[in-house]
C-alpha cells in the first residue's frame, strides 16, 4: 500500500499509530534542531516532524526536499504541543521515521497555498498547479457534487440522460457558431452546438418524454466579462406538460441543490414575476429581489413645470434610498457620474432629499415648490432621512439606468448580502425583440418558443406585443436558467418563421429536419436549460465562473496553458482544402 491514510484524516484518537502518508511538500520550516514539513494531498495537510537529535541522517534528508516534491513518509502519530485549531489535523503531527522521494519538482512558479502570489495569467498557464490549491480544488469538488445531485434528482423524477452530437448543423440560439471544416467534404462545415435545442425536441418527437443532459455548449460571442466560449448547461425537455409543470419540476431541482449543497431550505415557493413587472419595477429582466427599492414611475407627476429634462422625456422614474438623505454633495456627484457612464448612459441624476423635519430639498427646487416635492415623497414612499433619485429619458433605457442605480445603491447600502439567496421565476417574456439596426424582429428566446395563445391574433398586426410561454430562473440578480414551451403546430411555426423574416426556403434549409419530424406527431413539449458553471459559482459564493471550471479560457478566449487557438500545419490545411486569407490588422 502506498499509504495507510490521507493527509486530511488523522486526529488525536490516532495518537500512537504507525502510519504511511504520500503527498506533496507544501512547506518546509527549520526550527533549531527540528524540521517541519506540511504534506499536502487532495484531502488536506498533515504536519511531519524530523528531529536532528533523534535521527540526523533522516533530518538532513528532509532538509534537502524542495517545494512540491512528492514523498512517501512513514512515522508515528503524536500529539502536537502547539495545536492549530484551524486545521482538521491540527492536533497531531507525524514523527517521521522514514521518507522515500517519489518524485522531485522544479521550483513552482507561484506559491501553492490558499493565498497564492501568482497572478491570473501565470496561474492559468500552470493551471494544474493552481488546482493543487485547496480553495480552487474545493470549487471543482463542489461542481462535482452538484452534477451528482442533478443526476440523482432528475433520475428520481424519471428523466433519461441522452448524449447528443457535437458535430452538428447551426442551432437557433442566435449567437455565432464555432465551425469545424470537413475533410471528407471540402467546402462543408459542421457547427458546434450552441445548445442541444433541436435534438432535445427531436427526442420528444421520439417519445422519450423526459430528457436531460449535462452538456458542453459553444458560442462564439464577443467576450464580455466572465463569459466562456465553451460552457456547460443542464439541458432538459419534457412532453405532455404545461408551463406550470416545468416550473414546478425545476423549482424542485433548485430546492434539491440548495438543500444538498448549501443546507438551505426555502419555505415559500419561488415568486413568479411577469417580465413587464420586472422591467417596470426593477429595470431589468433579472431582478435582485434580496431588497426592495423598486422603481416608481413619475412621468405624469413631474411634467408641465417647465423643467426641460423632464418635460421632454418619454419616461421619468425614481427610486427611494432609505436612510441616504444625508448623502454629501460629493457622494451625489459620484452617483451622477455613475449613471452617466457610457454603459448606463443616463443624461443626469435629479435628487430630492427628505430632511429630518420632513422638508424636501432638491437639485431642482427652482421648478418644483416644496409641496410638490413633498408629494414626490408620498408617491415614492420616502420619509424623513431618505433620498429620492430620479432619471429621465427614453423609457426602456431609463428603466435600465434606474435598475443599475438601484443595484449600485443596494451595494452601497449593504443590501446585497451574499449569504442570502432570493430565487424567482420571471415569466411571460415578449416573444420577439425589435432590432433598430437591421429593422426586423428577432426571437427573444429562439424561433421554436410558443407564443401565448391569447396573443396569437397579434402575430401579424402587432408582433411586438406578443408574449411567449417563456421563463427564466433568476437568483440574486443573475439569470441561471431559461426555457420555453415550444411550438408543436406546423402552422404556428410557419407563422413564426414568417414574422422573423425567414423565407420558407431558408427555414427548410436551416431547420428542415425538425420541421419534417414535426409532421410525424410531435407531442406538446417544453424545456429549460441552466448555466451549470454560473449556478456552481452562485452556490460557491463567487461571481466568477472561471473559478468553477477546471481548465477555463482567459478573457481573450485563449487557453494559455495548452496555448490555443494555434496555427495548424500546411498539410492539415491542404487536407481540409482550406487556404488562410490573411487580412491586414487582424
Ligand atoms: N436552448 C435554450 C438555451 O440554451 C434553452 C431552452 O429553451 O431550453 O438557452
Amino acid at each position: 500500500m502506498y499509504r495507510t491514510h490521507t493527509c486530511g484524516e488523522l486526529i488525536i484518537s490516532n495518537k500512537g499509530e504507525k502510519v504511511t502518508l504520500a503527498g506533496w511538500v507544501q512547506r518546509l520550516r527549520e526550527f533549531g534542531g527540528m524540521t517541519f514539513i506540511d504534506l499536502r494531498d487532495r484531502y488536506g495537510i498533515t504536519q511531519l516532524v524530523f528531529n536532528m537529535e533523534a535521527d540526523a541522517d533522516l533530518c538532513m534528508q528532509a532538509r534537502k526536499l524542495g517545494r512540491e516534491f512528492v514523498i512517501q513518509v512513514t512515522g508515528t502519530v503524536a500529539e502536537r504541543s502547539n495545536k492549530n485549531p484551524k486545521m482538521p489535523t491540527g492536533d497531531i503531527e507525524i514523527i517521521a521515521e522514514n521518507i522515500t522521494v517519489l518524485n522531485s519538482s522544479d521550483i513552482p512558479p507561484f506559491t501553492i497555498e490558499e493565498n497564492s502570489d501568482g497572478g491570473d495569467e501565470l496561474r492559468m498557464k500552470y493551471r494544474y498547479l493552481d488546482l493543487r490549491r485547496q480553495n480552487v480544488r474545493s470549487n471543482i469538488i463542489l461542481r462535482h457534487r452538484m452534477a451528482q445531485e442533478v443526476r440523482k434528482y432528475l433520475d428520481g423524477e424519471g428523466f433519461i440522460e441522452v448524449e447528443t452530437p457535437v458535430l452538428i448543423k447551426s442551432t437557433p440560439e442566435g449567437a455565432r457558431d464555432f465551425v469545424v471544416p470537413s475533410r471528407l467534404h471540402h467546402g462543408e462545415f459542421y457547427a458546434l452546438p450552441q445548445s442541444p435545442q433541436t435534438f432535445k425536441q427531436l427526442l420528444m418527437v421520439a417519445g422519450f418524454d423526459k430528457y436531460f443532459q449535462i452538456v458542453k455548449c459553444f458560442r462564439d460571442e464577443d467576450l464580455r466579462a466572465d463569459r466562456q466560449p465553451e460552457f456547460t448547461q443542464i439541458d432538459c425537455e419534457m412532453s405532455f406538460i404545461h408551463q406550470d409543470d416545468i416550473l414546478n419540476t425545476f423549482e424542485g431541482l433548485a430546492r434539491h441543490l440548495f438543500r444538498q449543497i448549501k443546507g438551505i431550505t426555502f419555505s415559500d415557493s419561488f415568486p413568479r414575476m411577469p417580465y413587464d413587472e420586472a422591467m417596470s419595477r426593477y429595470g431589468t429582466d433579472k431582478p435582485d429581489i434580496r431588497f426592495g427599492m423598486c422603481i416608481t414611475e413619475m412621468t405624469r407627476k413631474v411634467q408641465g413645470r417647465s423643467f426641460p429634462l423632464f418635460d421632454s422625456a418619454e419616461y421619468v422614474g425614481a427610486i427611494c434610498a432609505a436612510g441616504c438623505g444625508a448623502y454629501t454633495r460629493k457622494q451625489l456627484d459620484e452617483l451622477t457620474e455613475y449613471v452617466k457612464r457610457p454603459q448606463i448612459g443616463a443624461k443626469g441624476l435629479v435628487y430630492v432629499r427628505i430632511e429630518a423635519d420632513g422638508t424636501a430639498k432638491s437639485s431642482v427646487d427652482k421648478f418644483y415648490p416644496p409641496d410638490v416635492l413633498k408629494s414626490f415623497a408620498v408617491i415614492t414612499g420616502a420619509g424623513a432621512g431618505d433620498l429620492i433619485l430620479m432619471i429621465a429619458g427614453e423609457r426602456n433605457h431609463t428603466l435600465n439606468a434606474l435598475g443599475e442605480l438601484r443595484l449600485e445603491m443596494g451595494k452601497r447600502m449593504g443590501l446585497r448580502d451574499p449569504s442570502v439567496y432570493a430565487p424567482l421565476w420571471v415569466v411571460d417574456f415578449p416573444l420577439l425583440e425589435w432590432d433598430e439596426e437591421t429593422k426586423r424582429f428577432y426571437a427573444k428566446h429562439h424561433p421554436f418558443t410558443a407564443p401565448k395563445p391569447e396573443d396569437l391574433e397579434y402575430m401579424i398586426s402587432d408582433p411586438g406585443r406578443v408574449h411567449a410561454n417563456a421563463y427564466d430562473l433568476v437568483i440574486n440578480g443573475t439569470e441561471i436558467g431559461g426555457g420555453s414551451i415550444r411550438i408543436h403546430d406546423g402552422d404556428i411555426q410557419s407563422l413564426m418563421f414568417k414574422t422573423l423574416g425567414f423565407t420558407e426556403e431558408e427555414a427548410r434549409h436551416q431547420f428542415g429536419f425538425l420541421l419534417n419530424a414535426f409532421r410525424f406527431g410531435a407531442p406538446p413539449h417544453g424545456g429549460i436549460a441552466f448555466g451549470f458553471d454560473r449556478w456552481a459559482a452562485i452556490l460557491g459564493g463567487s461571481d466568477t465562473i472561471r473559478d468553477f471550471i477546471a481548465f477555463p479560457k482567459n478573457n481573450q478566449a485563449r487557453d494559455v496553458m495548452i496555448d490555443t487557438p494555434s496555427t495548424i500545419k500546411k498539410e492539415q490545411l491542404d487536407e481540409l482544402g482550406i487556404a488562410i486569407k490573411w487580412i491586414e490588422n487582424q
